[in-house]
């Protein structure tokens, strides 16, 4: 099921970065007293009560030079274009500005809901000064204050109550969902040409253009799968879409709808940091992952070449030591029979259950091969083990106190699971539970 968002917007210097952090339960970005400080990151998982959502922060999104007025404007559109629920921020501590009045205006045009929320209403005495917001006309505003965490369950409370309901969503379970990420000039769209263009691929469907990407339906070998393509929507005309901070949104985006995610790499130009980057957006979603190595081609072939090559990808990317790694050529067409297999099987782990009773025995013997670690003179006890979801893999480990669970041991039951079951191309999360 696909996650409600929720933008928030406002001009500069409102909180919109401080509310983000607060929302999102970790401080992310750098807030500075300098307006238009650059975020680390714009989009993010929040969750209130029972709902997950993905939050944008609009203010992120800088457009090189252009005049604040313009930059307000698309930050906006940005909004109403993805968004399900609008979070309109204004300064309680300055009344309604003119920008206030413009960004308002291009809210009402939209159909989205708006909940306004003035913040730095840091204590109740300045509560008052919220009602002249009700004339910018978005109904009640609620006052918050970003740096003092006030109000803030109020204001979800409405965000929350006004996600669409997603009940009638199908999603086939059977049909394989992937996208290709990767930095620009990677050779993601040559890729998915390739692939749609190979001769016992039969194309069934443009399925769609959606907001951030193109769906196609495809079969191979009776299989079916949708390629979630955002490669190809670079040119749409919209100053903001091509912004690096947008593409990265499409990216994550389709990440979401993913069940595979195929991180593409140079081989001509190499690693670099932008790549780690973004491949720990796919890793972070939990989604199954293949590395591939494109413009191998271009890579002067001898024997040692794969070797050298995985040395450094595995030195790189050591949290996606499960991802599988392929070497292909998008332009030759080299090894691309290669892909769907690797994409077949890491679909198949991400959704793999396997037996409690099978499970424990892993994990006795485990434990039987390295006992547990105490600390301060307490012995971790392993009662059993269970996996409790899928996509990816979940397993909950009851012992008798969590705090002695040490991440080294964690990761030690981690491989051993992953020994004995076989979970190439998907993380496999493990959760310590009490249990006495
Ligand atoms: P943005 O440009 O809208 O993202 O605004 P920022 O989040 O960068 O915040 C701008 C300034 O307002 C920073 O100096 C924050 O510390 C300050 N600020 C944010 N929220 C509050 C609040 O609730 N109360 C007060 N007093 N200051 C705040
Ligand atoms: P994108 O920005 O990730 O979609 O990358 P493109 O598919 O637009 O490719 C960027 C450039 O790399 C183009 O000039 C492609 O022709 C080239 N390219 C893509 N795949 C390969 C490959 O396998 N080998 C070589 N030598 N060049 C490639």
């Amino acid at each position: 099921m696909r996650n409600s968002v929720v933008a928030i917007v406002g001009r500069p210097n409102v909180g919109k970065s401080t509310i983000f952090n607060r929302l999102v339960g970790e401080r992310i970005s750098i807030v500075e007293d300098i307006p238009g400080v650059t975020r680390d990151r714009i989009y993010a998982k929040a969750e209130w009560l029972n709902s997950t959502f993905r939050l944008i922060d609009t203010g992120g999104i800088e457009i090189g030079d252009e005049p604040l007025l313009i930059q307000m404007r698309e930050q906006a559109e940005v909004a109403i274009r993805e968004a399900d629920v609008i979070i309109f921020l204004v300064n309680g501590r300055e009344g309604i500005t003119a920008a206030d009045e413009e960004v308002a205006k291009i809210l009402y045009k939209s159909n989205k809901p708006v909940v306004l929320a003035v913040n730095k209403v840091d204590n109740p005495d300045m509560r008052e000064q919220i009602y002249e917001f009700y004339a910018l006309g978005f109904g009640e505003p609620y006052p918050i204050s970003g740096t003092h965490g006030l109000g803030l369950g109020d204001l979800l409370d409405s965000v929350v109550h006004l996600f669409p309901e997603r009940e009638n969503e199908i999603v086939d379970d059977d049909i394989i969902h992937f996208s290709l990420i990767g930095r620009p000039n990677v050779g993601k769209s040559s890729l998915v040409n390739a692939l749609l263009n190979e001769e016992r691929v039969i194309v069934s469907d443009i399925a769609g253009t959606t907001r951030d990407a193109i769906d196609t339906n495809f079969e191979k070998d009776e299989r079916e799968f949708v390629i979630i393509d955002t490669a190809g929507m670079r040119k749409r005309g919209k100053i903001y879409e091509t912004t690096e901070k947008y593409s990265i949104l499409r990216a994550l985006k389709a990440i979401e709808r993913s069940d595979v995610v195929l991180t593409l790499i140079d081989a001509e130009s190499g690693i670099i940091e932008q790549d780690k980057k973004i491949a720990g957006y796919a890793h972070d979603a939990g989604k199954a992952v293949v590395i591939v190595v494109n413009k191998w081609d271009t890579i002067l072939q001898h024997d040692q070449a794969i070797k050298e090559f995985e040395e450094q990808v595995r030195a790189h990317f050591q949290f996606l030591d499960y991802a599988p790694i392929i070497y292909l050529s998008a332009k030759t067409k080299k090894r691309i029979h290669t892909l769907l297999p690797k994409v077949i099987q890491a679909s198949e782990n991400h959704t793999k259950r396997v037996e409690t009773n099978v499970l424990n025995d892993v994990i006795m013997d485990a434990l039987a091969i390295n006992p547990a670690p105490s600390k301060h003179g307490k012995k971790l006890k392993v009662l059993y083990a269970t996996q409790v979801a899928v996509k990816p893999p979940t397993f909950v480990v009851f012992v008798n106190d969590p705090e002695l669970m040490h991440f080294s041991y964690e990761r030690f039951l981690e491989n051993q699971i992953r020994e004995a079951f076989g979970f190439e191309g998907t993380p496999i999360k493990i959760y310590a539970r009490k249990r006495s």
